[in-house]
C-alpha cells in the first residue's frame, strides 16, 4: 500500500508457514474452532501522521476532483479517467490477486508485463509486497496476524491499517509467508527494485500530462481527476472489500467466516464481489462460480488471454464441489439449491455436463 514504510525484509523462506490460523469447516463450520483466534489484543494504535496527512489531502483533492468532473473537465479527461481507473482495476484483480498472489492461473511474459504495466497504474504498492500481505491475510483472517483485521472495526480494515504501525504479529508472520515463486519471477522483481521510479512516473506524472499534452486539458484539472481522484477512488473500492467485503452482506458459502458477498462490488463488474466464495475457494481463477456469477472484467480479461494462448493453467472449482460446500456450511442464502431449483440460470444449466445418460429405447 501507499507509503507503506515498515516494510518488511525477508527471513529465510522455511517450508512450513506455520500461519495456517484458518482451517477447514469441522461439522458445524468453522466459528466454534476459530473464535479464540478471531480477536484483538486490544493495543493502542501507534498512528503514522505522514500517511494521515497525505491520506487527508488525497481524500480532499478527490472530492475538488469530483466538483471538476461536475463542472469543468472536457469530456475526454473523463474517459481518460475511466479507462485508467478500469485498468489499474485489472492490474490489482487479474494481476496481484489472482495472478501473483493465488497462483489461480499461469501467464507468459507479454501478459505478466501488461499486468505488471496495469498495477504500478494503481500504486498499492509493488506486487510482491501486496501479494504477501494478501497471503497473510488469507491465512490469518481477523486476527492480529491479518494486516488489515477486520475485528478491529471497519475504518481499520478501510484505511486505518495504513495509518497506524503494524502490528507484531503482522509482522512476524509475514516473515513466514512463502515468497520464493514471487522471488524467482524476475518481472515482479523488477518491479519492486524500481517501484518508487516507476510508479510516480504511471500513476501521477503520465497520467496529468497526456491530457495536457493531447487535448488541451489543464494542468489542474489533469492533476485532481485522471491523476489523484481517480487513484483515490480505486484506493476506496479496493479497500472497501477488506472492510465492508468483511462485514456486510450473505455467506452462502461459509457462514462461519467473516468474508461476504458484497453487492455493490458485484454490481461494479470490477471482479472480488464474492468475497465470501473467495475465501472458500480462493485457488479459483474467476474468484466465483460459473455462469453469471463470473461475468466480470478480470475474468473476461484472463480468459481473452487465454484464448491467445497467452494464459494457461486455468484452476477453477467444479460444481459439485460448490453445492457440497454450500450444503455443508452455507447460510442457506446460496439462490439455487440444486439441480432442477427454479431460480437456476439457464447458463449454469447450459454449462452443466451430464454423463453416463439413460439410454432412451
Ligand atoms: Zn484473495
Ligand atoms: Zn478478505
Amino acid at each position: 500500500m501507499p507509503p507503506n514504510s515498515d516494510v518488511i525484509e525477508l527471513g529465510p523462506s522455511p517450508d512450513t508457514t506455520d500461519v495456517l490460523c484458518e482451517t477447514d469447516a469441522g461439522p458445524k463450520g468453522t466459528a466454534s474452532d476459530l473464535s479464540t483466534l478471531k480477536s484483538t489484543d486490544g493495543r493502542k494504535l501507534e498512528l503514522v501522521w505522514i500517511n494521515i496527512i497525505l491520506f487527508i489531502y488525497v481524500h480532499t483533492a478527490s472530492l475538488y476532483g469530483i466538483w471538476l468532473m461536475l463542472t469543468t473537465t472536457k469530456w475526454q479527461t473523463d474517459v481518460f479517467a475511466v479507462i485508467l481507473f478500469s485498468l489499474a482495476s485489472l492490474g490489482i484483480t487479474a494481476g496481484a490477486h489472482r495472478l501473483w498472489a493465488h497462483r489461480t492461473y499461469k501467464a507468459n511474459v507479454a501478459v505478466r508485463l501488461i499486468l505488471l504495466f496495469f498495477n504500478t497504474l494503481a500504486f498499492q504498492d509493488a506486487v510482491y509486497y501486496w501479494a504477501r500481505d494478501h497471503r497473510l491475510h488469507h491465512k490469518c483472517t481477523d486476527t492480529d496476524a491479518d494486516p488489515y483485521n477486520s475485528k478491529r472495526g471497519w475504518w481499520f480494515a478501510h484505511i486505518g491499517w495504513l495509518c497506524c504501525k503494524k502490528h507484531p504479529d503482522v509482522t512476524a508472520k509475514g516473515k513466514l509467508i512463502d515468497l520464493s515463486d514471487l522471488q524467482r519471477d524476475p518481472l515482479v522483481m523488477f518491479q519492486k527494485k524500481y517501484y518508487l521510479i516507476l510508479m510516480p512516473i504511471f500513476c501521477f506524472i503520465l497520467p496529468t500530462l497526456v491530457p495536457v499534452y493531447f487535448w488541451g486539458e489543464s494542468l489542474s484539472v489533469a492533476w485532481h481527476v485522471p491523476a489523484l481522484t481517480r487513484w483515490c477512488l480505486m484506493l476506496n473500492v479496493v479497500w472497501l472489500l477488506n472492510s465492508s467485503g468483511h462485514m456486510h452482506g450473505k455467506r452462502p458459502y461459509d457462514r462461519s467466516i467473516s468474508p461476504t458477498s458484497l453487492v455493490f462490488l458485484i454490481w461494479l463488474r470490477y471482479g472480488e464481489g464474492y468475497h465470501n466464495y473467495h475465501h472458500v475457494f480462493p485457488w479459483d481463477y474467476k474468484g466465483a462460480e460459473m455462469g453469471r456469477y463470473s461475468q466480470d472484467l478480470p475474468t473476461i480479461l484472463i480468459r481473452i488471454f487465454a484464448r491467445l494462448g497467452w494464459a494457461y493453467d486455468l484452476k477453477s472449482v467444479s460444481m459439485d464441489m460448490v453445492r457440497k460446500r454450500v450444503l455443508r456450511t452455507g447460510d442457506g442464502t446460496h439462490p439455487v439449491w440444486g439441480w432442477g431449483d427454479k431460480e437456476h440460470p439457464q447458463e449454469d444449466i447450459d454449462s452443466t455436463t451430464i454423463t453416463y445418460k439413460k439410454k432412451v429405447k
